[in-house]
């Protein structure tokens, strides 16, 4: 396996995460009602159906040109707290990624890293509060570790998927400290948290991105 993803491969994967939204809509939309208001799925549809018709559109040049064509139309459509932390992720992930026809483990790494800080500091939730931080944080450090310990990138975005899957299954024992589910304390216990499931799905498309 290569050691690059490359734009176009990051392009596909990208149009086949807006796909996964879609046909999880429902599905988010559930987890959400359980302990929110339930419109996390239609909120993440109606903006995905407007990345892949950019993405569509757009004539693909580098890995930034990619990342920043999700990252303004999540910033400007997703209703609500989505659309600041989705949109930041993805902004904060294009920089440094400029001219790149392609990016490996160690570079992914850092881009990453950048677009979980960027989520830390506007939204001010810690790992535990039973939020889409409960996914990011542990699968970032795992890929950061993979690329320190000179992995292979099949073996760091394996790991990378792997954390990110335990993270997002971790809310379910969480109780809710941020956001609308905060309200309902303990009850929230027994219920995974609906945004770190997309963002589960989100992580996983990158991971997926090398295939
Ligand atoms: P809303 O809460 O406005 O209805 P959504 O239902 O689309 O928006 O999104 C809810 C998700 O947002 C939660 O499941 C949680 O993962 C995430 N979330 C809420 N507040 C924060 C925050 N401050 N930082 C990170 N993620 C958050
Ligand atoms: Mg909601």
């Amino acid at each position: 396996m290569a050691e690059n993803i490359t734009a176009t491969q990051l392009h596909k994967a990208l149009i086949g995460l807006c796909d996964t939204i879609e046909e999880q809509k429902d599905y988010l939309s559930e987890l959400d009602g359980a302990i929110g208001d339930g419109d996390h799925g239609v909120n993440m549809a109606k903006c995905f159906r407007g990345v892949k018709k950019n993405l569509l559109a757009l004539e693909v040049s580098d890995v930034h040109s990619v990342i920043i064509c999700v990252g303004m139309e999540v910033m400007n459509s997703v209703g609500g707290a989505m659309g600041a932390l989705y949109g930041t992720f993805f902004l904060k992930m294009a920089a440094n990624a400029t001219g790149k026809n392609s990016v490996n483990l160690s570079e992914l790494s850092s881009m990453l890293s950048g677009a979980l800080d960027g989520v830390l500091t506007i939204g001010k939730a810690k790992v535990g509060d039973k939020t889409l931080v409960d996914t990011l944080t542990p699968a970032v450090a795992a890929l950061c570790e993979a690329s320190e310990k000179g992995k292979s990138l099949d073996d760091g975005l394996t790991d990378f998927e792997a954390a990110a899957k335990a993270g997002m299954e971790s809310t379910k024992d969480l109780i809710a400290k941020m956001g609308r589910a905060s309200r309902l304390g303990e009850r929230t216990i027994g219920h995974q948290d609906a945004g770190a499931t997309s963002c589960f799905f989100i992580l996983q498309s990158l991971a997926k991105a090398a295939n």
